[in-house]
C-alpha cells in the first residue's frame, strides 16, 4: 500500500501522524545524536532515505528516540487525517458527489425550492406556501436532518409580497453532530472550508452554485475536499 505518511512512537509512548515534512524534522530533531551532519539541501535528505540510514547503522535507536514508520491507512472514515504538528492534511476523504450532484438536480428542476440566503426558509407569498434550502440545507435535509421550526426567526419582504420563517437549528435527534449547521453540512459534502464558503454563500444565486457545483465537480479529485 501506497504511505499517506508517518506514524512516530514517540519514546514516551505517544504516537503521532506526521506528514512527510515533519517527519523529516522529527527525525533530524529526535535522531541527531546518531545521524550524521546532514546537508539540509542535499536531495537525497528524504524520509525514505534517513530511515534506511537508522535502520541499517543505528538499528538500537528506535528503543532510544521512538519509532517512524511508513502510514499506510485511514482510520476515521469520512475524517481528514490531519499532521499532528501542521495543518497539513495527509489524507482527505473524497468530496462526497453524490450528495453535490443530487443538490445540483435538484436546483436544476427546481430552482423554487432553493435560496442561498436562508439554510432553511418556510415561505408564503399569496396563497403559496413552501420551503427552500441553501446548498448546505438540502445537504442537511437530504442526508435526514430536520430543521427545527420551533425556534425559527421571520423574514419579511414587503416589495415581494413575501414572508417566511427561516431556520438555521437543525434537530439534533435528526442528525447527529448537527450544532453548527456550516460545520455539519460542510462535513457531509466532504469539501474544504474555502469550498464551503463558496457553496453557502448568502449571495450567490441557483445560477451561481449551479455553477460553482459544475466547478468543484470537475476539479481533480481532492483538490476542494476536507479540510
Ligand atoms: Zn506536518
Amino acid at each position: 500500500m501506497r504511505p499517506i505518511g508517518y506514524r512516530y512512537t514517540t519514546p514516551d509512548g505517544a504516537w503521532l501522524n506526521l506528514c512527510r515534512m515533519c517527519t523529516l524534522l522529527a527525525i533530524r530533531a529526535d535522531f541527531a545524536a546518531v545521524l550524521p551532519p546532514v546537508d539540509p539541501e542535499a536531495a537525497t535528505l528524504t524520509v525514505e532515505h534517513l530511515l534506511e540510514w537508522l535502520e541499517t547503522t543505528a538499528p538500537e535507536a528506535d528503543d532510544r528516540f521512538g519509532e517512524i514508520y511508513p502510514h499506510t491507512a485511514n482510520h476515521g472514515e469520512d475524517q481528514a487525517l490531519i499532521c499532528a504538528r501542521c495543518p497539513t492534511a495527509i489524507w482527505s476523504p473524497p468530496i462526497n458527489v453524490a450528495l453535490l450532484s443530487n443538490i445540483a438536480n435538484l436546483i436544476r428542476t427546481r430552482p423554487d425550492l432553493h435560496d442561498n440566503q436562508f439554510w432553511a426558509a418556510r415561505v408564503k407569498t399569496g396563497t403559496a406556501s413552501y420551503t427552500t434550502y441553501c446548498v448546505g440545507g438540502w445537504a442537511i435535509v437530504l442526508s435526514g436532518g430536520r430543521f427545527d421550526w420551533r425556534r425559527a426567526r421571520c423574514a419579511v419582504s414587503h416589495a415581494r409580497r413575501w414572508h417566511a420563517l427561516t431556520s438555521s437549528v437543525v434537530r439534533p435527534e435528526t442528525l447527529p453532530d448537527s450544532e453548527r449547521i456550516s460545520l455539519a453540512a460542510q462535513r457531509l459534502l466532504r469539501v474544504n472550508t474555502a469550498t464551503a464558503r463558496r457553496l453557502f454563500n448568502p449571495a450567490a444565486s441557483s445560477t451561481d452554485v449551479l455553477s460553482i457545483i459544475e466547478d468543484i465537480l470537475a476539479a481533480p479529485a481532492g483538490a476542494a475536499g476536507a479540510p
